[in-house]
């Protein structure tokens, strides 16, 4: 399995906590800049790997929808014209609720997105204002409705925890609501603080009113519970989806299989090789106009470091994995896997070894743990 990976780095105004490779500026003159960038990116990698192919094609961002219908088609045709997608690819669009009207809709479903990716983050209105979201618990239920109706079904919804204000009932609440609302999947975000941010700085002053560790880990308890006893799999650490209906984009990425990242700041899987292009949008710009291709980051991983790689993305799979299946890595990590069985953080099922409810929520401390010596660190770009 291969996935491709597009990222659109526009949107109407910047979240308090958001770090993302994203502009507030959204006009028609940096649109088509990042339109002509992205399809010179495309040629080079036409050029360099080939006529790549795919399994899945993902929209994300940034805010997709901040182009119009003809930016997006053009955008779609574009990399079809120079990849192969296999028949029923899944082809997923992140969208904001509130944005989309049907016709934007149902130009989305004649491009071919057959999933869309839900940034609903709460169902709290004064959570979300906290947040500085655009959108109000109303349209998440409206969105989500509209989609439907245009045809796409498999509709996927983020929620997150760890919020300013946010109590246990807050969230199961929000739980709760996408359990009505009939989700495909829920993922699970923890709210991450990061410096030279609204949230970073309030953080700062003391000014960030964030729920504590035993309300935290009520909160991923809740929706484990609550997820599970509406039928919900849950196939991985902050993930649950219907039936059939995980998403086969992630998948691939803890899988460790390859994918292809286009646009500023995506990452690429290729060959072995993991690399970043360009880390921002102006650097971007500079590099695709000028066809420089040496790439921002570039690691050719070792047989060891792929074994890491795909033990610790693994690992974040309920399904678990088999550790003596990474040979070379295993003699190196034997005692620390035992310690972690021994403090009830890992338990084998099935012949395979997996996190357990604590170790999935302490899934961070675990794999620095777990990677502390004779194996080398690792991160998903997710
Ligand atoms: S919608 Fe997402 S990418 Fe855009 S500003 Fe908010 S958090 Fe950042």
């Amino acid at each position: 399995m291969r996935g491709l990976y597009v990222h659109i780095p526009f949107c109407q105004t910047r979240c308090h906590y958001c770090n993302f490779v994203t502009t507030a500026d959204h006009s028609p003159g940096l649109r088509e800049r990042f339109l002509a960038a992205v399809s010179t990116e495309t040629k080079h990698v036409r050029d360099r790997y080939g006529r790549l192919s795919f399994d899945t094609l993902y929209l994300g961002g940034g805010t997709p929808s901040s182009l119009n219908i003809p930016e997006l088609r053009r955008l779609v045709e574009g990399v079809r014209s120079v990849f192969e997608f296999k028949n029923g690819y899944e082809f997923t669009l992140e969208l904001n609720p509130g944005d989309g009207d049907e016709t934007k809709l149902k130009a989305f479903r004649e491009i071919g997105v057959n999933r869309i990716s839900l940034g609903c983050q709460s169902f709290r209105d004064a959570i979300l204002k906290k947040l500085g979201r655009r959108h109000t618990v109303r349209d998440i239920a409206e969105t989500a409705s509209k989609i439907r109706q245009a045809g796409i079904l498999n509709v996927s919804f983020d929620l997150m925890l760890r919020l300013p204000g946010q109590t246990v009932e807050d969230f199961r609440g929000s739980v709760r609501r996408c359990i009505e609302l009939r989700a495909s999947q829920v993922s699970l975000y923890d709210l991450e603080v990061h410096e030279g941010t609204p949230f970073g700085q309030s953080l700062k002053e003391g000014e960030l009113d964030l729920p504590g560790e035993e309300d935290h880990a009520r909160m991923y308890e809740s929706a484990i519970e609550m997820l599970t006893s509406a039928g919900y799999e849950h196939y991985e650490i902050s993930n649950f989806a219907k039936p059939e209906l995980a998403s086969r984009h992630n998948l691939i990425y803890w899988h460790n299989q390859e994918y292809l990242g286009l646009g500023p700041g995506a990452f690429t899987y290729l060959s072995g090789i993991r690399s970043q292009f360009a880390w921002d949008l102006a650097r971007y710009f500079e590099k695709c106009e000028a066809t420089d291709w040496k790439n921002d980051v570039e690691d050719r991983l070792s047989e060891e470091e792929k074994e890491t790689e795909s033990l610790v993305t693994g690992l974040r799979l309920c399904e678990g994995i088999a550790p003596a299946s990474f040979p070379k890595i295993y003699p190196a990590l034997k005692d620390r896997l035992q310690t972690l069985y021994d403090e009830g953080l890992i338990e084998i099922f099935g012949g395979k070894s997996r996190l357990t409810t604590r170790g999935k929520f302490l899934s961070e401390d675990v794999f620095a743990f777990l990677l502390l010596k004779g194996a080398s660190s690792t991160a998903t770009p997710l």
